[in-house]
């Protein structure tokens, strides 16, 4: 660690994804996913974090905070009480992306109305976007000259929208549009492999109020640290867990010059590139696949010049120079 104190630090975990369920595995049937032991690491990483000194500023929750299977059996409200619960347990504000499992879980309608919407209401969250009212998109600033954006990677989806909705008929029509397999959430032979149901997009309302944040952010020198449940580098990712349009929300980021970094989960293997504009991107490990003698977790102490980010379990140390 540096001599000189941080500017800020947060903490950061993605992929939760608790059910009250035995081990399973993934799609592909080779990654074991800890369904009931998650919320024990999740639990010990609350512990690492609250003991931090000098203490975090915020939590970053990364989305897919309870697994799908807890809709399956009914179990969806009694499984985020759970993840709540020990989140509460922290001392200082935790942010919440909302990831396929959320949606899988709950309607947007519900999601809004939950201990997972950590948007501030009213001007705190900035200018705002006509069109994106209900979604998990707003901005902080965490400390002078820096900013923390949150994107809603399923505003355009399926998931969490009822089907009679606008909103819903028009990423059906584009998810069918790119892909023509019977099984939506299945890439093969796909020339975009991300056009599955399982991933989403940000609307046209979403990335113009996202342009306009980033254009203040310019004016005023300010450093921004982007986040979303998808990532929207493909050197970060592989290629069917990226956002569907993340080439759209990369050329809003590449058309201004104060994003440093941009945080994602979904990917449970993890990934990082520096892309050619200075942008860290970074996806983090997944708690879901980590096995109890492990975890996946970090913390991100943030100087003038650089991120530090200090990973517990299969999570790495990295500095990111800006
Ligand atoms: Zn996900």
């Amino acid at each position: 660690m540096e001599a000189a104190p941080p500017l800020f630090s947060f903490g950061v975990i993605a992929d939760v994804q608790y059910a009250d369920a035995e081990d399973g595995y993934d799609f592909s049937g080779c990654r074991r996913r800890y369904y009931r032991q998650s919320l024990a690491l999740l639990q010990n990483a609350v512990e690492a974090w609250a003991t931090e000194r000098p203490p975090l500023s915020f939590v970053l929750q990364l989305g897919d905070s309870i697994d799908g299977l807890n809709a399956r059996r009914g179990e969806a409200e009694g499984a985020l009480a759970q993840v709540l619960a020990v989140l509460r347990r922290l001392p200082v504000p935790v942010h919440h992306a909302w990831g396929n499992h959320e949606l899988y879980n709950f309607s947007r309608a519900r999601l809004a109305r939950s201990g997972l919407s950590s948007r501030p209401a009213g001007a705190a969250a900035g200018p705002p976007a006509a069109d994106c009212r209900d979604c998990q998109a707003y901005h902080f600033s965490p400390a002078p000259r820096f900013r923390v954006v949150l994107l809603d990677a399923y505003d355009l989806s399926t998931l969490g929208r009822e089907p009679d909705s606008p909103r819903y008929k028009e990423a059906l029509r584009l998810l069918r549009e790119k892909n023509p397999n019977d099984n939506l959430n299945n890439p093969a032979g796909l020339q975009e492999p991300q056009f599955v149901e399982f991933n989403g997009g940000f609307s046209q309302a979403q990335l113009d109020w996202f342009n306009e944040v980033l254009r203040l952010s310019d004016e005023n020198q300010e450093k921004v640290v982007v986040t979303g449940h998808l990532p929207i580098h493909p050197d970060a990712s592989d290629i069917v867990s990226l956002a569907w349009n993340y080439q759209e929300a990369l050329s809003v980021i590449h058309s201004h010059q104060c994003v440093v970094c941009f945080l994602a989960g979904h990917m449970h293997d993890g990934g990082y590139f520096l892309d050619s504009h200075g942008v860290h991107h970074l996806t983090l490990e997944g708690v879901i696949e980590t096995p109890s003698d492990s975890n996946a977790f970090g913390t991100i102490y943030v100087y003038k010049d650089k991120m530090i980010l200090k990973g517990r379990g299969r999570i790495s140390d990295r500095v990111m120079h800006f």
